[in-house]
């Protein structure tokens, strides 16, 4: 077994495909796999929704197509209401729904807690003092089940388990408790809690990274599949979205962010600790899971039918391909799935040019904030009476809150922006839905991502198409978090040398993938430990379940 050469950290030629490409020296080419794979590949990209994957499949010629080659589920669900990064990561690796894990949102309110600040961030150690839900510690104390990694440890203490992340909540949710190394973004490198030595590959990834930020980029080039895209969209107060090209000055480490340089970053990294761990070099199998941020950001800022998410995801193709060439040549027999935490919708002012009359944005009269100025109003309350997703304050007395709940849903019922309204008690008393989930009623796919503890008070459905900013001049342009398919629909793709190429027909859920990778890697699963069933087109299952 060769092993790789030191890598250098002087240049960088395309984005960070040039850091990934560092990693590229030497080996030969990819071993025929054993029956069991030595490493498992678990890339989360942040908001790669089902449409965007198969509007791009055509395009594809690196590692997406990779990727897209093995067996695909087109139609895979984040299928649970909370389509947001946190719970949508949360089901990945645990086979559980956000009802089980815990991970509701990616901030939920508790007005027990004694500090002013009573929103907890989902990867927040509460019990750090001074910890607030934006200034925080970071911590897998609120997930409440084991991952993937976690078992895999647990059965073989061998197994070394590695998550590197843009978000810090997508290395939490996918590395679980008991991670080797968990290494996320921060303003403008990788960083850990842990207090081992980093590995000195790390030091590496980011010296290239800082290199990187501090110089100028240039415009990106428009490949021709790009150009009909590269139309500028009017978003009010003069600015536009739709032309972007990710040029940057100097030093703008939060461009790097917004932009496909994060994703090639966090795939240099992710090499880096494959090789300096020797990850699947050893007789046990391991886990590397990754967290890619990039589209989501992207996603955010510029929306999903510009020229910049098709860069984004045009580089994202070259630098996978560049990944999986670095994974190729260390002749570890390993198997990738690609999934998304939830997809997305592309902003209103596009849409609506495009032939989607009914994309708006959501009416200032029905946010938590105006909403619950109405009803201060009506009921004479002082404060503020929501919070987050309808989560009433601790503002409101405990003789006013239920009269508070009822005048919020007289004022949103009939509101033409709202498909419907739930309580707290409405939702708790739905079974977990067993059905496929396509077949999810609205407040079954609220059910899934209930925690009696940690969820809102109103579970407020909008309309489809509509969305909750306001204002798009000040920041995002764009989001998800809807119960509508277009947030809920994600590939979930599998991939290994000598996987047949299969696009199936039918459903499959994220909470699928745990249990699948699972019965791969010949792991027994407790059957009352997951929400998902293993996948028969991919792997070997158990009968017993
Ligand atoms: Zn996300």
């Amino acid at each position: 077994m060769s092993t790789f050469d030191p890598p250098k950290v002087t240049t960088a030629s395309r984005l960070f495909a040039g850091a990934a490409a560092l990693f590229l020296a030497g080996g030969a080419s990819a071993a025929a796999p054993p029956p069991a794979p030595k490493l498992i590949v678990a890339i989360s990209v942040d908001q790669l929704s089902a449409q965007l994957f198969r509007e791009y499949r055509p395009t594809f010629t690196g590692g997406l197509k990779r990727i897209a080659d093995g067996i695909v589920f087109a139609n895979g669900y984040q299928a649970h209401a909370a389509t947001e990064t946190c719970p949508g990561h949360s089901t990945i690796l645990t086979g559980g729904h956000p009802a089980r894990t815990g991970i509701v949102a990616n901030t939920w309110y508790d007005g027990s807690l004694a500090r002013p600040d009573k929103s907890v961030y989902c990867s927040e150690d509460t019990s750090v003092p001074g910890s607030t839900s934006r200034a925080y510690t970071v911590s897998d104390r609120h997930l409440k089940v084991d991952t993937l990694g976690d078992r895999m440890k647990a059965a073989d203490p061998r197994t070394r388990v590695v998550a590197v992340g843009g978000k810090d909540r997508s290395a939490v949710m996918l590395g679980g408790h008991r991670p080797d190394q968990r290494w996320y973004w921060k303003t403008d490198r990788f960083v850990s809690t842990a207090t081992v030595p980093a590995p000195r590959l790390v030091d590496a990834v980011n010296t290239n990274i800082a290199g990187a930020i501090a110089r100028p980029r240039p415009a990106m080039a428009v490949p021709p599949h790009c150009t009909a895209k590269d139309v500028a969209i009017p978003i009010g107060g003069g600015k536009t979205v739709g032309t972007h090209k990710f040029a940057r000055a100097a030093g703008e480490a939060r461009a790097v962010l917004v932009s496909p340089e994060v994703d090639g970053a966090t795939l240099a990294m992710a090499a880096a600790l494959r090789q300096e761990l020797r990850l699947g070099q050893g007789p046990q199998t391991d886990l590397l899971a990754i967290g890619l941020a990039g589209t989501d950001y992207v996603g955010h800022t510029y929306g999903t039918g510009g020229v910049e998410m098709c860069l984004q995801l045009a580089t994202l193709d070259g630098d996978l391909a560049t990944f999986f060439e670095v994974l190729d040549r260390t002749r570890v027999p390993y198997a990738v799935v690609l999934t998304a935490d939830h997809g997305g919708l592309d902003l209103p002012e596009r849409a609506r040019l495009q032939g989607t009359p009914d994309a708006a944005r959501i009416d200032p009269a029905i946010t938590p904030e105006g909403l619950g100025e109405r009803v201060a109003a009506e009921l004479g309350l002082s404060g503020r009476v929501f919070a987050g997703e309808y989560y009433l304050t601790t503002d409101v007395p405990a003789d006013r809150r239920a009269a508070a709940l009822a005048a919020a849903r007289r004022l949103l019922a009939g509101h033409p922006q709202v498909e419907a309204v739930f309580g707290k008690d409405e939702i708790a008393a739905v079974p977990m839905p067993a059905t496929r989930p396509e077949d999810w009623s609205i407040p079954e796919r609220f059910r899934a991502s209930f925690d009696p503890a940690r969820s809102g008070d109103l579970f407020v459905a909008l309309k489809q198409n509509i969305t909750p900013i306001v204002d798009p001049t000040g920041g995002y342009v764009a989001t998800h978090g809807s119960v509508w398919d277009y947030d809920r629909k994600v590939p979930i793709a599998f991939w290994w040398r000598g996987a047949p190429r299969q696009d199936r027909p039918e459903s499959a859920m994220t909470v699928d993938i745990m249990p699948t990778l699972a019965a791969m890697v010949g792991l027994t699963l407790p059957a009352d430990g997951y929400d998902g069933r293993c996948l028969g087109a991919v792997t070997n299952c158990p009968t017993a379940r």
